[in-house]
């Protein structure tokens, strides 16, 4: 049986980019094969009989997909293929661009040898994302997210009747014809990308956000929350290092920035988010600029209402804020959000106070809903200044337990 490496991995490999994303085809019955390098390196297996792959993963958890070489017909555009056996040859065929679909061969004798009947080498070297076939964006619609994706990842052209393809297929309705997690993966490993910034202006240009609502625009206000991003991502990375985001998910709330209550509704459906996520965008949407305003116009406000208002906000959300104060900042406003946000996020957001439920019973309260009032005091006078030791702290709870309220 011939066995190659095939796919991201050649092309990464030929471009001298790391990807431990391997895969394999075997001109044979690749789940067979992989029972047996499964047997063989006491690796765990993963079978998916529908889709005819496996999916390896070794004593050091290194994975390696494995499916047999194959060709796909779409009887429908924008559907799932249907799969027959096939040769190398053909395998690379069904693939999305040149670039992506070369092998190279592991069997001992002729370890190495690389196969690219469709000029792979060529186009990585003028720095080109082509299709293989004019019908390609018509099978399969979410190549046109790929093709976006491929040339900000390398910083590729598409290649000129490529482009116009991918034209063609976006004026179309084929993206809609795509299920909500199909779709989604696609907006989401783009908006993955180290910097999507362009991607998302090209998603724009080519008016392919109508497919996550027909009304969403992306307007100069979502385009300049976009535009400081980064920053605000870099910034959050460094003030709270264990609290990590999902990246294409604050990129979507920005996108969504200017959208009302049921466009966003309608996007969390369409993409199927998890209510987590729809969560997150929805509180984004509908609080986010109302907090701008309130703690960039209220002239004296105390650090335990800043607290307050902000302490219940997802961590995305909470990054799409400081990016709208960076964006603010750019056009001269933004100072009092900043430092508010700043000050929140560096010493606030984790306060809690010394004294517990169980000290309050100790000191004699009998417990009851109070308690949660007067924790919450208590911490507000700590957030304010007003108590700093243990002692403050009992002192405080005596005077708030005789005149509560
Ligand atoms: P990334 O580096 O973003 O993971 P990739 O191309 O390396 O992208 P996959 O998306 O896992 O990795 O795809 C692996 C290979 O499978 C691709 O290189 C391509 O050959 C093929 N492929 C993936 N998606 C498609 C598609 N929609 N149409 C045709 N071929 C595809």
């Amino acid at each position: 049986m011939s066995l190659y490496l095939v796919g991201g991995v050649v092309r990464d490999l030929l471009l001298r980019r790391e990807n431990w994303d391997l895969d394999l085809t075997l001109e044979g019955d690749g789940i067979a094969f992989a029972r047996l390098v499964a047997d063989r390196y006491g690796a765990g297996l993963a079978v998916f009989e529908r889709f005819a792959t496996a999916r390896l993963v070794l004593p050091n958890r290194l994975k390696i997909d494995i499916a047999s070489t194959r060709r796909e017909s779409y009887v429908k555009p924008a559907a799932l293929p249907d799969v027959a056996a096939a040769s190398l040859q053909e395998d690379l065929y069904r693939r999305d661009f040149t670039i992506n679909a070369m092998a190279i061969q592991l069997n001992p004798a002729t370890f190495g040898e690389l196969h690219d009947p469709y000029g792979g080498q060529r186009d990585l070297k003028a720095k080109t994302i082509r299709v293989l076939h004019g019908g390609s964006f018509f099978d399969d619609p979410t190549r046109i997210f790929r093709a976006i994706r491929f040339t900000q990842r390398f910083g590729f052209s598409l290649e000129p009747s490529t482009r116009g393809l991918l034209e063609e297929a976006a004026a179309t309705n084929l993206i809609q014809q795509l299920s909500g997690p199909r779709l989604c993966n696609e907006i989401f490993l783009l908006l993955g990308e180290r910097d999507p910034r362009k991607p998302i202006k090209r998603l724009a240009f080519l008016r392919l956000l109508r497919f996550l609502h027909p009304r969403l625009r992306y307007t100069n206000k979502g385009e300049r929350i976009v535009a400081v991003l980064p920053r605000a991502l870099a910034w959050w990375k460094k003030q709270c290092p264990d609290h990590g985001v999902e990246r294409p998910l604050v990129y979507l709330m920005a996108i969504l920035s200017k959208a009302g209550p049921a466009v966003l509704r309608s996007v969390t459906q369409r993409l199927q988010l998890s209510s987590l996520q729809s969560k997150a965008v929805e509180w984004a949407g509908r609080r986010t600029d109302r907090l701008v305003q309130v703690l960039e116009q209220t002239k004296d406000m105390r650090p335990a209402q800043v607290y307050r208002l902000l302490a219940d906000l997802p961590d995305d959300a909470l990054v799409l804020l400081v990016a709208k104060g960076l964006a603010m900042r750019k056009v001269g406003g933004g100072h009092r959000l900043t430092r508010r946000l700043s000050r929140f996020l560096k010493h606030d957001r984790l306060a809690t106070t010394i004294l517990r439920g169980e000290d309050l019973k100790r000191l004699g309260l009998e417990p009851g809903p109070q308690f949660k009032t007067i924790l919450d005091r208590l911490l507000d006078a700590r957030l304010n200044g007003r108590v700093r030791t243990e002692s403050d702290e009992r002192a405080f709870v005596h005077r708030v337990a005789q005149k509560p309220g």
